[in-house]
């Protein structure tokens, strides 16, 4: 099977005359085949403008946790807009959506909703330079916190770029940001304690920001003990630990990875699959913290911050996550992701498959699992590259960074049919 995506480029092309590149996010230019344009999507499938239905791993890059157009939440959203789109004011549905998460999250003991997860982010910064008085927020090499100029640093750096591993210098992930725009802001590897009591014991640090599994970058679980260490060293040198939970959140777990590690931030912020698919980010985290909004004079705005359809989707999403269908589904991305681990080793591949249930990550050319970004720059990307193109010629549409998104909706007769795709392409590829 070869299916043809002539369709798609030729659009594109056509598009790139008013949208730049043809695309509304640079993450979405770079993919074997070019970027593709959809009609539809239903369950584990999209449908292109090719006429191919394609098993999709992107699952809206994480985004569509029940898969595409679950009709609880179909349903949720019509109701909402028949009563009203957005009224400038309070819904008794975001009320509801607050106690949800609230009531699932440990460390919520307040909350406050966003538009996206990189907007968030901003928000935890702002949160804890208020709450220390400190100035740096320290970060990961590789972890992503969004596209905003003051965090967009050391995502992927080059190698030859990143400076020595125990001491990285921070990389800017795009043309057109200032050093100044890092002034606040510093690197270190991640998984390693040592690091961390070394920057932190400089005194200066505000926040401590993670993802407390680092998925941008590979599908790495935090070394035994390190989540519960750097809860315990933010608390010694007075900084407030942030986990990004923007795509960890509700699929490493219904409650999140802070839930499945045992270890609760003071802040979080969560996006994508909240709402499968709607853009809703929530801030939540200690009571004393989120109130600074309420009473300590620390700003947060946005029109669209609640908007009452996108709660309407939250609640039915959320309540639609019954533990049951989880973890229905989780056995069938582990039975996924053993299985793509094993036809790679029988034909002869050296890969490392790795990470959680609804979410893993293939790296070629590993000798072993990776435990930070340093590990993952070892990895053979072009080889990866060439067989994410390999199964989309084979309808399966995966990302090309690694990372594999799994929905409640993959049911067991599309593992198998990804894993006799999975069998195509890695003999296509020897
Ligand atoms: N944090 C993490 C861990 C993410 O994966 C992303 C998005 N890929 C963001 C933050 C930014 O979220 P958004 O794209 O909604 O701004």
């Amino acid at each position: 099977m070869s299916l043809s995506f002539d369709r798609s480029a030729s659009l594109i092309a056509e598009a790139a005359n008013t949208i730049a590149g043809g695309v509304n996010s640079n993450f979405r230019i770079g993919m074997a085949g070019g970027p593709l344009v959809f009609k539809r999507g239903e369950g584990p499938y999209l449908l292109d403008v090719n006429g191919n239905w394609l098993i999709d791993y992107y699952c809206g890059m994480g985004a569509m946790i029940l898969g595409h157009s679950p009709k609880g939440v179909q349903q949720a959203v019509k109701d909402q807009v028949d009563k009203g789109i957005l009224y400038a004011g309070q819904s008794e549905i975001e009320f509801e959506a607050a106690k949800i998460l609230c009531e699932r999250i440990p460390s919520a003991q307040r909350i406050r909703f966003g538009s996206s997860g990189s907007e968030v982010a901003q928000a935890a910064f702002r949160l804890a330079r208020a709450a220390t008085g400190k100035r740096v927020i320290l970060k990961f090499e590789g972890h992503y916190h969004g596209w905003f100029d003051n965090i967009l640093w050391s995502t992927a750096p080059a190698q030859n770029a990143a400076g020595p591993e125990e001491a990285p210098v921070l990389v800017p992930g795009s043309v057109g940001q200032d050093a100044m725009d890092a002034a606040g802001l510093d690197v270190i590897g991640w998984n390693n304690l040592a690091w961390l009591e070394a920057r932190l014991a400089k005194g200066d640090v505000a926040g401590v920001i993670m993802e407390p599994a680092m998925c941008n970058q590979g599908a790495i679980a935090p070394a035994p003990g390190y989540l519960e260490g750097a809860l315990a060293a933010c608390r010694k040198h007075g900084a407030i630990l942030i986990f990004d939970e923007v795509i960890t959140g509700f699929r490493l777990g219904r409650q999140g990875a802070q839930a499945r590690f045992g270890v609760t931030p003071d802040l979080s912020i969560f996006a994508k699959a909240m709402a499968n698919g709607f853009p809703v980010a929530a801030i939540v985290g200690r009571a004393d913290l989120l109130d600074l909004f309420a009473s300590g004079g620390v700003l947060h705005g946005g029109t669209f911050n609640a908007q009452p359809v996108t709660m309407a989707a939250m609640v039915a999403t959320q309540q639609s996550l019954v533990p049951e269908d989880f973890e229905a589904a989780s056995a069938r991305g582990v039975r996924l992701r053993d299985g793509i681990a094993q036809i790679l080793h029988e034909a002869g591949h050296k890969a490392q498959v790795t990470g959680f249930e609804l979410m893993f990550h293939v790296g070629f050319g590993l000798e072993a699992p990776a435990r930070n970004y340093r590990d993952l720059l070892k990895s053979d990307k072009p080889m990866y590259v060439k067989f994410a193109h390999a199964l989309l010629k084979r309808g399966v549409r995966v990302l090309e960074r690694g990372a594999w998104f799994v929905s409640l909706a993959h049911d067991d007769g599309v593992i198998d049919a990804t894993l006799d795709a999975v069998r195509g392409a890695s003999k296509e590829i020897n």
